[in-house]
């Protein structure tokens, strides 16, 4: 039997495998999902996305269970039921032009920010090139709701990661690649920050540093635009 985005939907299994395998989330929680092309369907401007099922495991996940929807969460293929966090990931898209892959995880101390409401400062150079400034945390919303995904895209603004509160995080990029590196540079940053504070001395960089390093973000943001 042939599937249709066969490719993208394996991609997305191996990305979701890969955020289970890092110890980025547990058990069935977390999901991915990929921006797919609609020009087979003779509808060139509808996005799509392919998005992991919710209550599959992600070692015996396949790409049939991938679900493809567009952004009203139509059903457009597959027969999973898609991931609970589906209006999350399908709102971050419609706002986001340069997203092309969201990966939402519950690791550990991204979540120890999400309980505490810790926004993380600038302190690291290369977690302010990839996330692009310091990591605001979301408004609280219950899981699964509209309101959570305008309160964390909120929160996600200009950024490509947010602590989503008492809950997790969020990280977007334009592509499975990109969006799994950041969700690793997150939960590095959470870390450090976590131990620094608990040291009790925190420097933060320079502002002028800090604006350099979001322009270099904005540049490299602003080229996939002008690519796609
Ligand atoms: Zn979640």
């Amino acid at each position: 039997m042939t599937i249709r985005w066969k490719d993208e939907r394996q991609s997305v299994v191996t990305a979701a495998q890969e955020m289970a395998s890092l110890g980025l989330t547990v058990g069935t929680s977390g999901n991915v999902s990929l921006r797919v092309s609609s020009d087979d369907m003779g509808e060139p401007d509808r996005v799509l996305v392919a998005i992991t099922p919710t209550g599959v495991s992600y070692a015996e996940m396949t790409p049939q269970d991938i679900v493809v929807v567009d952004l009203d969460v139509n059903p457009v293929d597959g027969e999973g039921i898609p991931s609970s966090e589906t209006l999350l990931h399908t709102e971050i898209y419609r706002r986001r032009a340069d997203a092309g892959a969201v990966i939402h995880t519950h690791s550990v101390f991204a979540s120890v920010a999400a309980v505490m409401g810790l926004e993380m400062p600038p302190i690291i150079d290369e977690a302010i090139i990839s996330i692009g400034g310091p990591v605001k945390v979301s408004e609280y919303a219950f899981p699964g709701s509209q309101e959570l995904a305008d309160n964390v895209c909120a929160a996600l603004e200009g950024r490509n990661a947010a602590i989503i509160r008492n809950h997790g995080a969020v990280c977007v990029g334009e592509d499975l690649r990109e969006a799994l590196n950041v969700c690793v540079m997150l939960e590095r940053l959470a870390q450090i920050y976590y131990y620094a504070s608990m040291s009790g001395k925190v420097t933060t960089l320079p502002a002028d540093v800090v604006e350099a390093e979001v322009a270099i973000f904005e540049m490299r943001r602003q080229a996939r635009l002008n690519r796609s």
